[in-house]
């Protein structure tokens, strides 16, 4: 029986999905931690999967979308960003303008995803390392865009 890794999210919860039917669920994963084997579950369409918890690191997607950041609390200029790296609790970005961000700054972005419903995202980040043009940013929150985010993620 295959064996289905996914990635949980800042609340506990994740999306599985099923490979027979292709129905999603989201699934309270915080419940299981202890646990470290895969758990069996049973679709409405009568299959059996097998799904393995993964906590440890959010999975990170390598990617180039676009996006826009603007530095919080104000938000009055958005800036173009090319987003290099994606992950649940993050993403990677090089600016395309002079930079002036620093450690610890707080953004909103808008990010543009390349899945099929082209959707776009808005996510409050903070950034945790500059080097150049490139920065590493965490989101500090989660949110309604995190459900797309998870499919989006989907190995
Ligand atoms: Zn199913």
């Amino acid at each position: 029986m295959e064996i289905q890794k996914v990635y949980v999210r800042h609340d506990g919860t994740t999306v599985v999905k099923c490979h027979n039917c292709g129905t999603t669920k989201t699934v309270d994963a915080a419940k299981l931690k202890k646990r470290g084997k895969p758990l069996k579950l049973r679709c409405s369409c009568q299959a059996v999967f097998q799904i393995f918890f993964e906590f440890r690191g959010a999975y990170r997607k390598k990617c180039s979308l676009d996006g826009y950041y603007t530095k919080l609390p104000v938000m009055n200029e958005w800036l173009k960003m090319r987003i290099d790296s994606i992950s649940m609790t993050g993403v990677g970005f090089t600016t395309l303008n002079r930079d002036d961000l620093r450690k610890n700054d707080r953004l909103m972005m808008k990010i543009f995803l390349d899945d099929r419903e082209k959707s776009k995202i808005e996510k409050r980040a903070v950034v945790k390392w500059v080097q150049g043009r490139d920065i590493g940013s965490s989101f500090v929150e989660t949110d309604k865009y995190d459900k797309i985010l998870g499919f989006y993620l989907m190995p």
